[in-house]
């Protein structure tokens, strides 16, 4: 993929076209269990959108910076209803790349679900529906994608909203202190910590964290354990 095409939208036009409806590149819906944030456990649909402008070293969602397929969004309701749960997580790659996520999003409240969003940080999520719980990425330095952090975002955060970050190793736990602090999150919304599963430990991070009684919720990805990196799980 060209640099351009990286860091470039998938643009409005793309995805209205075609008898004016809304449309959205799809990588995959599937129906599993919530492997991480608040929602942990609750089985969930997850409507992956493709693309993403960044590249943090550990992605294990690089099948979605390509390919997909444009389905309209009352395509995307009619799947995701067929599952028949209550729970829904719009994800991607960056799903606010596409403008389109917007409108998906809204609508998914609309129909009565509980929606998060799984979003990289970098993006503006100022007009993201404020029933949609924002599950947003703080990005370390051992990411490679520090510099894409939109700090702004930070103040867009309600009390519903979790912040996540990677961790890679013991600079990048060190860093995250310093940003929980300087940025109160853990009294505006949750805190998450997370290995890199390839990494950190998750037991190191886990000792880390009740040696120094911060007040985040460390994670493991539920999935990963569960299925290992199966696709569509
Ligand atoms: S923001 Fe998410 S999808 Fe994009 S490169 Fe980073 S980990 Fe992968």
């Amino acid at each position: 993929m060209s640099s351009s095409s990286v860091l470039s939208p998938l643009s409005e036009e793309a995805d209205t076209r075609g008898a004016g409806a809304v449309r959205l590149k799809i990588t995959e819906i599937f129906l599993s269990l919530q492997g991480e944030s608040t929602f942990v456990g609750w089985p969930t649909v997850f409507v992956r959108l493709t693309g993403c402008p960044l590249r943090c070293q550990y992605c294990d969602t690089t099948y979605a910076f390509t390919g997909g397929a444009w389905r309209s969004k009352a395509e995307i309701l009619t799947e995701v209803r067929s599952h028949g749960v209550r729970h829904v997580c719009v994800t991607g790659g960056e799903p606010l790349a596409q403008k389109a996520c917007l409108t998906l999003l809204g609508s998914l409240c609309d129909a009565g679900y509980v929606v998060s969003l799984e979003t990289s940080g970098a993006l503006d999520v100022a007009a993201v529906d404020a029933r949609v719980v924002k599950v947003l990425d703080i990005k370390t330095p051992a990411s490679a994608e520090v510099a894409r952090n939109r700090w702004e975002n930070l103040a867009l955060l309600n009390a519903q909203d979790q912040v996540k970050f990677v961790l890679c190793d013991r600079n990048d736990y060190e860093w995250a202190k310093t940003i929980v602090g300087q940025y109160a999150l853990a009294s505006r919304c949750t805190v998450l910590f997370s290995p890199s599963q390839a990494e950190l430990p998750a037991r190191t991070l886990a000792d880390w964290i009740v040696a120094d009684r911060l007040p985040v919720r460390f994670q493991v990805q539920l999935h990963k354990l569960l299925w290992g990196g199966e696709a569509g799980r």
